[in-house]
């Protein structure tokens, strides 16, 4: 058995004794496009990465549910029928929300004991919380034989998270950690929940992922200005064109037709929306054909749009930009999530990727005064049971 699974079931038989039935992964994820288009009901493009949550666990008789998280060095416990927010325990809430809605949501399952270790960067952006929910929505899934659709676990992660822990999230977190698919990105229109698995071939280029340090400090204020600003592009719009219900519905022409009763904000915020969608769909066609140097200028330009439309980049995402454009082997540099600062995002050809690391790290070091953390990442299988040739 591979290291890291020996090592889980070796803290599994310490705290609970015997042996776990299953193990499962559940993966972080990175948008490769689709900035601040979710809850315009747009299009996303985000992976499903090679950082996970691993976990093994075993059902137990009566409804007690005991999960154990390595990275916390932790145990939470509580009853499967009688969920309550935990405020010493935080981090449990992901879990206790998943249980919550799971059972809502009409799912049969009894206890569990569950030991959980994640390499997904926690706070990151890369969605290590998304991770978390699906890995106790498939664990428990997998031990009791649960039917239930990529689609609707999402669902209850992502209910878990907004309702029940209290951070307002898309879709796409959860979505595409649940149903992600190797050497694929997922296509997913955030309005009806369709989506496309397009090929993404991870032997030849890797997705780099670079945090520039920084915090996000100013993404809550702004995120709630920017909805703000779209929603009343669409009441604008909407007074003419009855069916745009977001900006989702929205076109070029619709806004250069009537841009004297948009204010310059409200026009720009649009207008990046509508691009960004548009790239979106573009991305379908160029992946579909193999051209990875046009995606990567589709990342390009989602960036630059971004920037100067819709005003999310920072200093610092500027700086890590730039620098990731010009290493070697980039296609594309790109913010990645909400913007403001984070991590951004580049297609680098699999070969050049740790002369790619060595570059980024150095010229970014020498401009901002910190070495950035990267992560160099592969298009993985959303959350499932492991396999034995995968444990092996
Ligand atoms: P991210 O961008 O990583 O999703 P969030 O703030 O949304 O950042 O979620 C991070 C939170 O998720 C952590 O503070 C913790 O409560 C929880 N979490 C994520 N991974 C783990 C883990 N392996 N063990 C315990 N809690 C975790
Ligand atoms: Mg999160």
């Amino acid at each position: 058995m591979k290291a890291r699974y020996e090592k889980l079931k070796n803290r599994f038989s310490e705290l609970f004794g015997g042996a776990p039935e299953a193990f499962i992964q559940s993966p972080g994820r990175v948008d490769l496009l689709g900035i601040h288009t979710d809850y315009n009901d747009g299009f996303v493009l985000p992976i499903a990465v090679d950082l996970n949550v691993a976990a093994c666990g075993r059902k137990t008789d009566g409804n007690k549910i005991r999960i154990h998280s390595v990275n916390k060095n932790e145990t939470a416990e509580f009853c499967a029928d009688d969920i309550r927010k935990d405020e010493v325990c935080f981090w449990s809430n992901y879990c206790r929300g998943v249980v919550k809605y799971l059972a809502e949501a009409g799912a049969v399952f009894g206890g569990a004991d569950i030991v959980l270790q994640s390499t997904v960067p926690i706070g990151s952006g890369l969605s290590s919380s998304a991770a978390l929910e699906n890995a106790t929505g498939v664990m428990l899934q997998t031990l009791y034989g649960v039917e239930m659709s990529g689609k609707d676990m999402a669902l209850v992660g992502q209910k878990a998270e907004n309702r029940f822990v209290g951070v307002s999230t898309g879709i796409m977190d959860q979505f595409v950690s649940r149903n992600g698919k190797k050497d694929h990105a997922l296509f997913l229109d955030c309005r009806t929940l369709e989506h496309k698995q397009l090929p993404l071939d991870c032997s030849r280029y890797k997705i780099v992922v670079c945090n520039t340090m920084k915090e996000r400090g100013l993404v809550d204020s702004e995120y709630g200005a920017r909805r703000a600003q779209c929603e009343e592009a669409v009441a604008v719009l909407q007074a003419h064109y009855p069916r745009v219900k977001a900006l989702r519905d929205a076109d070029m022409e619709m806004i250069e037709k009537h841009k004297g009763e948009l204010t310059e904000k409200q026009y720009m915020r649009a207008r990046h929306v509508i691009s960004e969608n548009e790239r979106g769909l573009k991305a379908i066609e160029v992946l579909r054909a193999g051209d990875y140097e046009a995606f990567g200028r589709l990342m390009d330009r989602s960036h630059d749009s971004a920037r100067d439309d819709y005003e999310v980049s920072g200093p610092e995402l500027e700086a890590m930009v730039g620098i990731s454009r010009r290493a070697p082997g980039a296609l594309s540099g790109r913010l990645a999530g909400a913007g403001f600062a984070g991590c951004t995002v580049s297609l680098v050809e699999a070969a050049s990727a740790d002369a790619f690391s060595e570059y980024v790290k150095r010229e970014y070091a020498a401009v901002c005064g910190v070495v950035p953390e990267l992560w160099v990442c592969s298009a993985e299988n959303g959350a499932g049971r492991l396999s034995e040739e995968e444990l092996n």
